[in-house]
């Protein structure tokens, strides 16, 4: 009887030891949790597009979620389940619902107050208007990954939609389908198109590769594998800017591209008949279905500051090593703000200047965060925060640093505050503004992989 009394004990003992180490780290995390969560409400008041949509009645509380994702801290661990924490960080990535076991997160768009300037979309990226869709960032996701996606989906669902047509799909000049936009999307959307055998045609006002050919020289490119129409699976996840369009050259010049660079579209009618006119800077289209792949990046936003029509003052940086011995001023606190900061800041002889309105930042890269800090302790970059520029001169810019003007020596300026997305266009086409809520969609959708689990990830 002893003995067994003993053994208990020492087995208690045994496992008291490990029991108090895992509460530990628990409460831990949770405090780590919470700190993350109450900074989360400092900088944001929630996501703001694409989030993860955590179900948590199926959250088995296995932290993988919370792992995964390159952002940080968008989720954490309170009270044995998953939340979202720093909703505004997420760009969408969607690891943490690739990585679920039980398919309890799924991405979803904005709730209907917060994308109120976001256009109405359908499960299917289509418009209130019939036939018209909306890819890639222009529908709220970011991201390569989420662009090709979605160019590869649409297409599918009017190639779908075209099959039932029968005789009336062969109007003489009449597309299955036109593409606006050769950015990620709409180079998806085209090799789709192309692999589906449809007839269809791609409008670019640009150049192919949208904003990936403006990012800086050599900005390593982040991204998951996806399936590429034409290609198969693209596996690489880090690549530079310049080998991703190369890529897409490589591809694109394979097969039969139909695209029409330097043409931009500037109206869309849907015609009594169903089928849509549309109007560019050089000529006129008809097609069945039209899908927009436009971006947000729009028309750079401009701050209204006197000399800001000075050509020094630029909206959009390629070249960083074209720049060395200068003094340069970089406008704006966000992640493409900071990188050209620290690009500029990293070439020879130059003195780089960031001002930011805020008194910190809040909503960027986790590894920018950090590389940042770096670039200020060794002097690369030094940052004004709580200030503004008031006067931009030919030699020099007029900054208002905490209510106090300073002036500084300067070559150049660069102005990363955002662009304006084209909303104009689209409510002029007439597409319907403001979205539903997805919040009961998205978890049907995750009771349904659950369902279709298997029965030992169900019980
Ligand atoms: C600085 C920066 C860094 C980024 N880094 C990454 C990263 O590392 N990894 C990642 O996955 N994502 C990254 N992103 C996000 C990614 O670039 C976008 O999510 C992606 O390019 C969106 O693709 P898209 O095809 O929807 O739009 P876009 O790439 O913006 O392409 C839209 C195209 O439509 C054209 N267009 C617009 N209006 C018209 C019109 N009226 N007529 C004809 N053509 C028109 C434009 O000229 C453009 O070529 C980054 C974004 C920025 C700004």
């Amino acid at each position: 009887m002893n003995d067994t009394l003993l053994t208990y004990c020492l087995c208690a003992a045994v496992l008291a030891i490990p029991m108090k180490l895992y509460l530990r780290s628990l409460k831990k995390r949770e405090a780590l949790a919470r700190a993350a969560a109450e900074k989360g409400k400092v900088y944001s008041e929630g996501p703001k597009a694409q989030h993860p949509h955590i179900d948590v009645e199926f959250c088995i509380g296995c932290q993988l979620c919370t792992t995964v994702c390159p952002e940080g801290d968008v989720l954490a661990m309170l009270g044995g389940k998953a939340v979202i924490v720093n909703g505004y960080k997420c760009i969408g990535h969607g690891l943490c619902a690739d990585a679920c076991p039980v398919g309890a997160i799924s991405m979803v768009r904005a709730t209907p107050s917060m994308g109120a300037d976001m256009p109405y979309m359908t499960d299917e990226y289509e418009t209130s208007i019939p036939n018209l869709f909306i890819i890639g960032e222009l529908g709220g996701l970011a991201l390569i990954k989420n662009a090709v996606n979605q160019g590869r989906e649409s297409i599918d669902t009017i190639g779908k939609r075209l099959s039932t047509m029968g005789t009336a799909r062969s109007i003489p000049n009449v597309y299955d389908v036109l593409i606006v936009g050769a950015g990620p999307a709409g180079i998806s959307a085209s090799l789709r198109a192309i692999e589906n055998k449809l007839h269809y045609l791609t409008l670019e006002q640009d150049e192919i590769g949208g904003t990936v050919a403006k990012y800086p020289r050599q900005k390593l490119v982040m991204t998951s594998p996806v399936e590429f129409p034409m290609y198969g699976k693209f596996k690489k996840t880090e690549l530079s800017k310049e080998n991703l369009l190369a890529f897409w050259h490589q591809v694109l010049q394979r097969v039969d591209f139909k695209v029409r660079t330097g043409e931009k579209v500037e109206e869309i009618r849907k015609g009594p008949d169903g089928v849509f006119d549309v109007g560019t800077s050089k000529g006129r289209y008809r097609a069945h279905a039209v899908i927009l792949a436009l971006g947000r990046t729009g028309t750079p936003r401009k701050l209204g500051v006197k000399g800001e029509e000075l050509p020094k003052v630029m909206y959009r940086l390629i070249e960083a090593d074209h720049y060395v011995n200068k003094n340069i001023l970089v406008v704006g606190g966000g992640d493409s703000a900071i990188e050209a900061a620290m690009g500029l800041g990293h070439q020879h002889g130059n003195t780089v200047t960031l001002s930011y309105r805020k008194e910190a930042f809040s909503r960027i890269k986790e590894r920018n965060a950090k590389r940042m800090e770096e670039c200020m302790r060794t002097g690369k970059v030094t940052v004004a925060f709580n200030s503004a520029p008031v006067e931009f001169k030919p030699d020099s810019v007029v900054l208002d640093v905490n209510g106090s003007p300073q002036e500084i020596p300067n070559d150049f300026v660069w102005i990363f505050a955002g662009g304006t997305p084209p909303n104009d266009f689209l409510k002029k086409v007439g597409v319907q503004f403001g979205m539903r809520d997805m919040t009961a969609e998205a978890s049907s959708e995750a009771k349904r992989a659950v369902q279709s689990a298997s029965p030992l990830v169900r019980a």
